[in-house]
């Protein structure tokens, strides 16, 4: 199995980490150029600072290939900024720097919606799919999703709020599961995706 985590900005290494214990020491490739993108059968793509990845996907070239690569079926695992990357419509905040997303996922998001950095939170979340205890949910400036639109499927929630959205092969999770200990979510992904 060949994988690839988003190594641009944000916290690649331990996407790295979760996606090896899951599938074996040696099976992730850091994407950094679209020659590593074009070797991988699924991607993670991280949560850091989406302007920042945002504006690296353009300096690397790697946006279309990105973009081709995702309408061909790659599976994702986008997480956080990584969400928001993929999401169809970004609600605007301030200022100039909003992220231009590859908008493959019908929802809306509003970014740093549940606050600053210290209101940033841990909580239960109930995945379709998973069994036994509730996944541990780490949420750091999370953005909220706001809308999910015909063209993708709730499959995550914290509390009533949806905090994980589907659309076949790409998925994108506001929180983050490479935080939490707990690699039911990786395993899962992979499992669905690739099987
Ligand atoms: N607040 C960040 C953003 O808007 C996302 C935070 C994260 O990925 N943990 O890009």
């Amino acid at each position: 199995m060949k994988l690839g985590v988003l190594a641009l900005q944000g916290d690649v290494p331990e996407h790295r980490t979760s996606l090896e214990r899951v599938a074996g020491p040696g099976s992730v490739t850091l994407v950094h150029r679209p020659a590593e993108l074009a070797e991988v059968e699924a991607l993670s793509m991280p949560g850091g600072e989406s302007t920042t990845i945002s504006r690296l996907l353009d300096e690397t070239r790697l946006r279309d290939p990105l973009r081709s690569r995702i309408e061909e079926g790659l599976p994702v695992l986008a997480t956080c900024a990584g969400l928001i990357l993929l999401s169809r419509e970004i609600e605007t905040v301030a200022g100039p720097r909003d992220p231009v997303p590859i908008p493959v996922l019908d929802v809306t998001v509003r970014r740093n919606d549940y606050g600053r950095q210290r209101d940033s939170f841990e909580g239960p979340v109930e995945v379709n799919g998973l069994t036994g205890a509730k996944f541990p949910g780490v949420f750091i400036r999370a953005p909220r999703i706001l809308r999910v639109g015909p063209g993708a499927e709730a499959f995550a929630w914290q509390g009533k709020e949806v905090v994980g959205v589907r659309r076949g092969r790409v998925w994108g999770l506001t929180f983050h599961p490479e935080l939490s200990g707990d690699l039911r979510l990786f395993d899962h992904f992979l499992e669905s995706t690739l099987g």
